[in-house]
């Protein structure tokens, strides 16, 4: 059951406490307070998990600053929209909205190497007005002998230069819980020049202990990849493990799916699951265009098959865009094949802004279509 209350109530304020008051007559019945921010309004809601059934909707609907009460479906209980009973909703993370109608570009290193080429990647996105970025410290390698990150002893570097260069939020894989202690240490270190977006790669999607470990804590969103073998619906229910832990700041990634039918890419792409996942859930959706694709190939018409792939999904609504970027791709330590240049990052904004563009047309026009027929 969820309680959401009017937009004006503050999430410390009597109408919130007496409503936990309340509920604490029901045995059996937790409550988790949550602020979330919406496209056009910032609002609380209560969760009630457990027995909620024995909690009648008139002793909650009726109490003061009440707006609405939810009983939710079995499926995503938290992140889900419950067949349109539920707007969207976002979060703030460091002076940046993350929700189902903004729209960031995390361009950066697969895996930083040298502190040289992280410099050459944040001054290239500080020119070109870029204040998000990926870098990966940590990573998940298919052959133990291939590189396996610099670890905790890049993040240092990797935290100031993002500091000096303006970037506000660097999204960046944990593959144990350790992971976290260390960056939230570096960064007290480094005096929080920059914010981090922990990432849950492909490989991880139901490492339910890691799941359970990043929803523990609130301080740093989560990027979740979908699983590359599973289906939809089991890489949403590794979400509500997230969100069921208590932090509920998700964007949902999708990178492709592992099978040889999608051929001669290195994943077959998925982006056209972008509005299905709006549309089961509230969360953010983010693409990733490099590691679906793997590849710089250039189709007749000029573009990257990149490219290409990145404005489909900008164009069906995308939050949030992961693109591999590198100074020097062949000295890259991993996935240098499909890193786009920094010299190529102007052409690439400018194209998903027109991909943006087209996708803002598109919505108007379904919105005047609504209008008419209403
Ligand atoms: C990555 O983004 O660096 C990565 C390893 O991606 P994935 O988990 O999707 O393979
Ligand atoms: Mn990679």
């Amino acid at each position: 059951m969820i309680v959401i209350f009017n937009p004006d109530v503050d999430p410390q304020g009597d109408e919130v406490r007496l409503l936990l008051a309340t509920i604490t007559s029901y045995p059996g019945v937790k409550t988790t307070v949550h602020h979330v921010y919406g496209a056009t309004r910032t609002l609380t809601e209560v969760y009630l998990i457990g027995k909620t059934e024995i909690v009648p909707t008139s002793a909650v609907e009726t109490l003061p600053g009440v707006e609405r009460v939810v009983r939710v479906s079995e499926k995503y209980r938290i992140l889900g929209r419950h067949r349109g009973q539920l707007e969207a909703v976002g979060f703030v993370y460091n002076g940046l909205t993350f929700d189902q109608d903004s729209l960031h570009v995390f361009a950066g290193l697969c895996a930083v190497d040298t502190r040289e080429h992280v410099e050459k990647t944040v001054a290239a996105l500080s020119r070109a007005g870029v204040k998000t970025t990926r870098m990966g410290a940590y990573k998940p390698r298919s052959s133990p002998y291939d590189f396996q990150g610099h670890g905790k002893a890049c993040l240092p570097y990797v935290f100031e230069l993002c500091g000096k260069y303006g970037i506000r939020v660097i999204a960046m894989e944990v593959l144990h819980e350790s992971h976290i202690d260390e960056i939230r240490q570096a960064l007290a270190q480094a005096g929080e020049p920059t914010g981090v977006m922990l990432q849950i790669g492909t490989r991880n999607a139901q490492n339910f202990e890691l799941l359970k470990h990043v929803g523990q804590q609130k301080e740093f969103p989560v990027l979740f990849k979908r699983g590359m073998g599973i289906t939809l619906e089991e890489s949403l229910n590794a979400c509500e493990y997230v969100a069921s832990e208590g932090n509920r700041n998700i964007v949902f990634c999708l990178r492709g799916a592992k099978t040889h039918l999608g051929d001669p890419h290195r994943n077959f792409v998925d982006v056209a699951h972008v509005p299905v996942v709006k549309r089961l859930t509230r969360m953010p959706v983010c693409v990733d265009p490099s590691h679906s694709v793997g590849k710089r190939d250039r189709a007749p018409d000029g573009l990257l098959e990149i490219h290409h792939v990145t404005a489909q999904g900008v164009i069906a609504g995308a939050n949030m865009v992961l693109v591999d970027v590198h100074p020097a791709p062949e000295k890259a330590l991993c996935d240098g094949p499909q890193a786009l240049l920094l010299e190529e990052l102007d052409v690439f904004l400018e194209d998903v802004r027109i991909a943006r563009d087209a996708y803002d047309r598109r919505k108007a026009l379904a919105a005047r279509k609504r209008e008419a027929s209403a």
